[in-house]
C-alpha cells in the first residue's frame, strides 16, 4: 500500500498568474480597480464577526442570485469560486475509474485538474481553426463512459463564445444522464447577440449546469465566490459534496454587496469591453494574430514564440500568461495599462 495516491504524482499545478512587485498584472483576467467602497465597508463588517462560523446555507446570498435568474433557491449552488465547484461537479457525476470528462483543448487549464483528482479519465477535442470550440465533434465524442461534459464560454484562453443554436443542437444530442457544465465566468463580457446564455436553457435541460463567478466583473477574485445554476436535483448533490462552511461570512457578505452594486458592476465592463476592441485591434496593427474575443482577455496564437513574448513583456514590467508553446493570453485593463501593454507589444521582434 502507498500513504498518498500514486496518481496524484503525474497531477499537473495549477500555474498561476505571476504577481511581480512594480509591474502590472494583465494575467489572470482580473480587474485592476479594488471592489467597491460600499462592498469594502460589508466586508469588513463580516470580517468583525469572524469569530463565529459562516452560515452554512449561504441563504441570503443564495436568495439573491435565485432572485437575479427567477430561480427557486433550490436550484442555486454556491461555492468557494467556480473552480471548486467544477472539482464539486466531476465528483457528484463520476461513479469510477473508466468515466470520461469530456472538454473543448485548449480551455480551463482546472479542468484536466479536476477531472483527474475526480479518478475519471480526460477526453478532449481540439479547438477549430478559430479557437472556437467544435461542438459537432465534441458531441460526436460522447460516450457510454462520458459523465461530465465541460464547455467554456467565452473560452478561456482563446475569447470565442459559443453560439445559442450551435449548444441548443449540443444539449439535444448528448445523453441526459451526462452533466453538461456550461462555464460562463465571463459572461459579462459578451456582446455578441447569438452567444449562448445558459439560463433561458435551464428549464427544458435538467442536465445542464452554468457556472459563474464573483471572481472577474465583480472584482471579488481573492474572495472565492462562484455559484451554479441548475435543477435542484444537480444543485442538491453539489451542496451534498461541498465541505462545510466552505463560503466565509466576508465572502457572502461581499457577494451580497457587489450584487446590490450590480448595475455600476455592468457599466464598468461596457469600458472593458470598447478597451477591448481598442486593445485587439492595436495588437492586429502591429503584426498579431488575435481570434474574435467575447471576454476581458485577447488570446495571441504566438506557438514557440510564446515564451519569448512573455519574456519580452515580463521585461518591460508587463506581465501576461504564456500557455505551454500554444500562446499567450493578455487581461485587458485600463486604458493606461493597456496602452503600456500595446507600445510593449509593437516592440516585440523588433
Ligand atoms: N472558469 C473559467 C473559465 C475561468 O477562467 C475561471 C478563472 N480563471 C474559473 C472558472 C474559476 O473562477 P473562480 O474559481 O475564481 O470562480
Amino acid at each position: 500500500m502507498t500513504l498518498i495516491r500514486p496518481d496524484l504524482d503525474t497531477l499537473p499545478a495549477y500555474v498561476p498568474g505571476r504577481t511581480v512587485p512594480g509591474a502590472i498584472k494583465l494575467a489572470s483576467n482580473e480587474v485592476a480597480a479594488p471592489p467597491a467602497p460600499a462592498v469594502l465597508e460589508a466586508i469588513a463588517r463580516a470580517a468583525a464577526g469572524g469569530n463565529r462560523y459562516p452560515d452554512l446555507g449561504v441563504v441570503e446570498l443564495t436568495g439573491r442570485i435565485a432572485d437575479l435568474y427567477a430561480l427557486a433557491p433550490e436550484r442555486v449552488a454556491v461555492g468557494c469560486g467556480s473552480v471548486t465547484l467544477c472539482q464539486q461537479l466531476v465528483q457528484i457525476g463520476c461513479l469510477g475509474p473508466g468515466d470520461e470528462v469530456l472538454f473543448a483543448w485548449r480551455s480551463f487549464e482546472a479542468y484536466p485538474i479536476v477531472t483527474q483528482i475526480g479518478g475519471a479519465e480526460i477526453r478532449t477535442v481540439p479547438l477549430d481553426a478559430d479557437f472556437r470550440h467544435d461542438l459537432v465533434a465534441m458531441a460526436a465524442a460522447v460516450t457510454e463512459r462520458t459523465r461530465v461534459v465541460f464547455v467554456c464560454s467565452p473560452n478561456n484562453p482563446t475569447g470565442p463564445a459559443v453560439h445559442r443554436d450551435e449548444f441548443v443542437r449540443f444539449l439535444d444530442a448528448v445523453p441526459s444522464d451526462v452533466l453538461v457544465v456550461l462555464d460562463e465566468a465571463y459572461a459579462e463580457y459578451v456582446t455578441d447577440p447569438d452567444a449562448v446564455s445558459g439560463r433561458p436553457l435551464l428549464d427544458a435541460h435538467r442536465n445542464l449546469v452554468v457556472l459563474r463567478t464573483f471572481s472577474k466583473a465583480y472584482r471579488l477574485a481573492g474572495l472565492r465566490v462562484g455559484y451554479a445554476l441548475t435543477s435542484e436535483e444537480i444543485a442538491t448533490a453539489l451542496r451534498k459534496v461541498a465541505p462545510p462552511f466552505g463560503v466565509s461570512s466576508v465572502a457572502q457578505a461581499g457577494a451580497v454587496a457587489a450584487l446590490e452594486h450590480r448595475e455600476e458592476i455592468l457599466a464598468d465592463c461596457a469600458a472593458v469591453v470598447a478597451e477591448r476592441d481598442r486593445v485587439a485591434a492595436g495588437l492586429r496593427r502591429s503584426g498579431f494574430t488575435v481570434p474574435e474575443t467575447q471576454a476581458n482577455f485577447v488570446w495571441l496564437p504566438l506557438g514557440d514564440r510564446t515564451a519569448a513574448f512573455a519574456t519580452h513583456c515580463g521585461e518591460r514590467k508587463v506581465i501576461v500568461r504564456p500557455f505551454a508553446t500554444d500562446g499567450v493570453r493578455v487581461t485587458v485593463s485600463t486604458p493606461e495599462e493597456n496602452d503600456l501593454l500595446l507600445d510593449v507589444a509593437s516592440s516585440f521582434g523588433s
